[in-house]
């Protein structure tokens, strides 16, 4: 997986001050999409052991609530074995703190996908899902961008006691 970016004490991905990384790979391409540069997947750089580390070192800190993913999209096909593993580190070290992921796909979408995706899910707290429509557009709406996607809290623990 690449990324272009990791942004700290973010307000406007998720609720409280919150970690957000910012991947590479979108296979939507909503019109009207705020970060056409993300759709490639060989773009940005690398997510390595650094990467990781600086998002780790970030959410030691007690102010910080949680970690974003968005992008690009984190659930692209290619992101996916990555994210598991950054979001089962996260969930080991911090499992107090909360995961949104935003997403171009529906939940219902998800749902029927492989099972490395299902845990993914079973890992994040919030979904922020579908793509973003245009003419669907509502600056009104908290953490989203048009009014057919949704925030879904999805629950670390309502996942685990239905896995
Ligand atoms: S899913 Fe998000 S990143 Fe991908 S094209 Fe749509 S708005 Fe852009």
């Amino acid at each position: 997986m690449n990324y272009h970016n990791i942004t700290k004490e973010d307000m406007l991905n998720g609720d409280g001050i919150r970690v957000v990384l910012w991947v590479a790979g979108c296979g939507h391409h909503c019109r009207g999409c705020q970060n056409p540069e993300t759709w490639d997947p060989k773009g940005g750089i690398p997510f390595d052991e650094s990467a990781m580390a600086e998002i780790m070192e970030e959410l030691k800190k007690d102010y910080v609530t949680g970690l974003t993913l968005s992008g690009g999209d984190p659930l692209y096909p290619g992101n996916r074995a990555d994210v598991l593993k950054l979001l089962k580190a996260v969930n080991d070290k911090f499992p107090d703190k909360d995961v949104w992921i935003y997403t171009g796909y529906t939940l219902e979408q998800l749902m029927c996908t492989e099972k490395d995706t299902l845990d993914i899910l079973k890992l994040a707290d919030v979904l922020v899902d579908g793509p973003y429509e245009e003419e669907k557009r509502d600056i009104n709406l908290p953490w989203r961008g048009s009014s057919n996607q949704r925030v879904i809290e999805i629950g670390r623990g309502w996942f685990r006691k239905d896995a």
